[in-house]
């Protein structure tokens, strides 16, 4: 069995990027992150400190807007707005969740798909479903980099997603798609999930509950993706895969904490990056 170590993958791609940073501040070019946030919610507080520290690593300027949580579904769009037309800004991110009363939905969509570094926008997912060049959702993105980086090759390969959500189970296995794997995506009313894992090369666990996937789950030499991060009742982080137990039967697997967690933010910079370049036509 062999670690996919997230973590390092994570470091070498943001010591790249603040290579890439300085040669772009070498010819005037200072990338530039906004990112909005609407209420207090205490873990969303912890994300964007992460995120604001990851940018001054690697030298990317960051902007954070906070807003109250009254505020009205036009003051966010506005300052959206205000934001896709400022030319000094290369990304804006909203942080979810946001208040309830406020369509998430239709802000996303008013991000211009040009500073989408989430990739949530309608046109940046179309694209990614139409293996065109896009911003892809940060998470599977960084699922594709850890595979990148450790020569895993998916042709071919029986690739199961256990999730469906926007930001993580759909795009991941449309990445797996357009890399040539035979992908079944899998969710809460899949019968017999067992049957199906059991016939996976590769696995993608994206379910948000702690050591749900077992070894009785996993065939022999399989390569299991852990996505998840849960609390247990001590605090402490656990995935969505009995990571002891699996372990043992796998010939790769992502440990918890330092596995895909440390990939998301490390692709939200490359995402940045990317866009900075494409916005001043580089790419
Ligand atoms: P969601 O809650 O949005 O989606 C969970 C998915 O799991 C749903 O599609 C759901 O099915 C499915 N599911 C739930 N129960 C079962 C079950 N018994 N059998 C099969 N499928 C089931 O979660 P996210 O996709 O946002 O996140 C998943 C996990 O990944 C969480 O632990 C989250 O914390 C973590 N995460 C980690 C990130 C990172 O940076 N590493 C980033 C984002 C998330 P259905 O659609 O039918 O309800």
């Amino acid at each position: 069995m062999e670690l996919l170590k997230g973590k390092e993958v994570a470091k070498k791609t943001r010591e790249n990027l603040k290579k890439e940073v300085l040669t772009l501040k070498e010819e005037g070019i200072n990338p530039k992150l906004a990112v909005i946030m609407v209420g207090n919610d205490s873990a969303s507080q912890i994300y964007v400190r992460n995120k604001s520290k990851v940018c001054n690593e690697i030298g990317i300027e960051f902007d954070e807007y906070l807003l109250p949580e009254e505020t009205k579904q036009e003051e966010l769009l506005e300052l959206i707005k205000k934001l896709n037309e400022d030319k000094a800004i290369n990304g804006i991110l909203l942080q979810s969740p946001i208040p309830k009363n406020l369509d998430i939905n239709e802000a996303f969509r008013t991000i211009s798909p040009e500073k989408d570094v989430d990739g949530f926008h309608p046109i940046n997912v179309g694209k990614l479903v139409l293996g065109q060049d896009t911003f892809i959702s940060c998470t599977p993105y960084g699922v594709m980099k850890i595979f990148e980086d450790y020569n895993i090759n998916l042709e071919g390969k029986n690739a199961v997603v256990i999730g469906r959500s926007n930001i993580v189970g759909k795009p991941m296995s449309q990445c797996l798609l357009n890399k040539n794997a035979t992908v079944t995506i899998c969710h809460s009313k899949t019968k017999n999930l067992s049957e199906i894992t059991k016939q996976a090369d590769i696995i993608v666990a994206a379910i948000g509950k702690p050591c749900f996937v077992t070894e009785d789950m996993v065939k022999e030499g399989a390569i299991v993706i852990d996505v998840g991060i849960n609390r247990d009742s001590e605090g402490k982080i656990k995935g969505d895969v009995d990571f002891e137990k699996v372990k043992e039967k796998v010939s790769y697997i992502t440990p918890v904490p330092g596995g895909v967690g440390p990939m998301t933010i490390a692709m939200l910079m490359t995402n940045v990056v990317k866009a900075t370049k494409k916005q001043n036509k580089l790419l």
